[in-house]
């Protein structure tokens, strides 16, 4: 039986997991379960898993559920704010932490996971893209095993060679990163000053939270995509090739010296990713429908149109820059999404407030959590500045 702490159970990745846990009730078991503020879901989810610990990271949301828990006799015990993600992040009951929380919020935890040695399930994208040397040097230090959760990386991942030490001693030429190219791949980019929030969060192929649905729309996920990447398979920028593939059906490939090209391939379900990366290296049924290429019939590759989403440019620079440039490009970009869902900057607007937060805040060596951190904090304040300023014109 192994115990699985699942941080952000409450959202599109986390209900995916408790799903494939539910079917494997004997192999895999929910030690926690952690949310922001949904008390309604995390008290459902409780007496449905019964785990040992709750957590709500805002402390009224966790007197809510506590309320909740003791009325209804259930022995989970309810913790609150990040010491208590932390917490649990780290339990000894603990085998797995799925990382599903979006956004810079889960850096700690997820860095927690990965200093107590967990095997580290990873969502979680902008972890790692924020603090990546570090977060790659707490895995190894502390002998953790980073999975890939991101469908993408999670192909990569299964078209390495199984002993993964490297491209150049695995024969590896390119990895090839596919993409959709999200709802507006073909829309004339004229009318993209116009996109609405639900626009944007109408994924072709995907179900997901409204910020990567946001960040597909912009094609930001993907740049976020590539910088993940390169930290997760000591890939340079140069080795990563982004492909757009409408049909989502290729999840990614690697290339070889040989001239091979490996794709995984499989339903756009995120339930397979998690249950690759829970039973890895044996494989456990996920509940998805088989894949039927006669219906697909066909799969497309499109080059990325970087003129029309400026956010990949300004990824792939980041990636080449290093330092703390990828922890101002998310801060930057988590902050302007938020003011587009918010509705109070237009969609086209995002990547100009990211583009100047970095030319504004200046990229140093990620040296310390505390100057990732500082770059981050600096970045939100650069982009808030910037808002302001689209708003006042
Ligand atoms: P979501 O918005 O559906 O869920 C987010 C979860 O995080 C919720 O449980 C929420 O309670 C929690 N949360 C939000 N803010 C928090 C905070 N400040 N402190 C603590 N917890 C907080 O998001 P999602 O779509 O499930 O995505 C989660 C992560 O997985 C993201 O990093 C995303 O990039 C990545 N990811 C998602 C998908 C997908 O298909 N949804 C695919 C690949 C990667
Ligand atoms: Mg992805």
């Amino acid at each position: 039986m192994k115990g699985i702490t699942v941080l952000g159970s409450t959202g599109s990745i986390g209900v995916n997991t408790l799903d494939v846990i539910t079917q494997h009730p004997e192999h895999y078991r929910a030690v926690a379960l952690t949310a922001h503020r949904n008390v309604a879901l995390l008290f459902e989810q409780c007496i449905a898993h019964r785990p040992d610990y709750a957590v709500m990271s805002d402390e009224a949301a966790a007197e809510a559920l506590q309320q909740k828990i003791t009325a209804a006799g259930v022995a989970t015990e309810v913790l609150a704010g990040v010491e208590g993600l932390e917490k649990v992040a780290r339990l000894p009951q603990c085998e797995q932490v799925m990382a599903a929380i979006v956004g810079a919020a889960g850096l700690l935890p997820t860095l927690a996971a990965a200093r107590a040695g967990k095997r580290v399930l990873l969502a979680n994208k902008e972890a790692l893209v924020m603090s990546g040397h570090l977060f790659m040097d707490a895995v190894h230090e502390h002998g953790a095993e980073l999975l890939p959760i991101d469908s993408e990386h999670n192909a990569i991942f299964q078209c390495m060679p199984e002993r993964f030490s490297g491209l150049e001693n695995g024969g590896v030429i390119q990895i090839l990163l596919t993409g959709s190219g999200g709802p507006f791949r073909t829309v004339a980019p004229a009318a993209l000053v116009d996109v609405t929030p639900d626009q944007a969060c109408a994924h072709p192929n995907w179900v997901m939270g409204r910020k990567i649905s946001v960040d597909s729309a912009t094609m930001m996920n993907k740049g976020l995509e590539l910088i993940e990447a390169c930290w997760i398979f000591a890939a340079p920028p140069e080795k990563i090739q982004i492909v757009a593939h409408p049909q989502s059906i290729i999840h990614s490939m690697v290339e070889y010296i040989d001239g091979s090209v490996l794709a995984q391939m499989g339903s756009p379900d995120m339930r397979i990713p998690i249950a690759h990366a829970m039973a890895w290296p044996q494989r456990i049924s996920s509940g998805v429908k088989r894949l039927n290429l006669f219906d697909v019939a066909r799969l497309d590759f499109e080059r990325p149109d970087t003129t029309r989403f400026p956010c990949l440019r300004l990824a792939r620079e980041v990636a080449e820059r290093g330092g703390t440039a990828a922890a101002i490009l998310n801060a930057a970009n988590e902050v302007a999404v938020e003011a587009f869902l918010a509705e109070t900057l237009r969609f086209t607007d995002i990547s100009r407030v990211i583009e100047a937060t970095l030319e504004a805040v200046t990229a140093q060596d990620a040296a310390s959590l505390e100057v990732v951190l500082q770059a981050d904090g600096a970045a939100r304040e650069t982009a808030q500045q910037q808002i302001a300023r689209l708003k006042a014109k």
